[in-house]
């Protein structure tokens, strides 16, 4: 990967990153303003709930926290991705620590593993 495929690779990651991070911040509790959002979100549903309305609202809170981990778990692919590029360690297995193959990098740009040490790893 040339140095310029890299920053353009980083300047992406970077996008992606905050674009996440905001999604994120959608989920989070702890921001005043998000924590409004929120409230009047779960106000949308009629105060006298019937059961049948409180298990949907359970399985909503589930999703919820299915695409908040889904988005966790890429935002931590990315700073680490970005990482790497910042210690010039990007496209080296974490494994073997041979240069990960550049079309597996074209589509898995957040790669760790080789292919080999990714198959490995999997069927371990
Ligand atoms: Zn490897």
């Amino acid at each position: 990967m040339t140095p310029q495929e890299l920053k353009n690779l980083r300047e992406s990651l970077v996008t992606e990153m905050g674009s996440l991070e905001n999604q994120l911040g959608e989920f989070t509790s702890e921001n005043p303003i998000i924590k409004g959002d929120r409230r009047s979100h779960f106000h949308e549903t009629d105060p006298s709930d019937s059961p049948s309305d409180k298990a949907h609202s359970v399985t909503e809170f589930e999703e919820e926290r299915a695409v908040e981990q889904n988005l966790e778990l890429r935002l931590r692919q990315i700073r680490g991705t970005i990482k790497k590029i910042d210690d010039g360690t990007y496209g080296v297995c974490e494994n073997c620590v041979l240069p990960i193959d550049a079309r597996r990098l074209q589509v898995v740009s957040v790669a760790r593993l080789c292919v080999d040490c990714s198959k490995k790893i999997r069927l371990a």
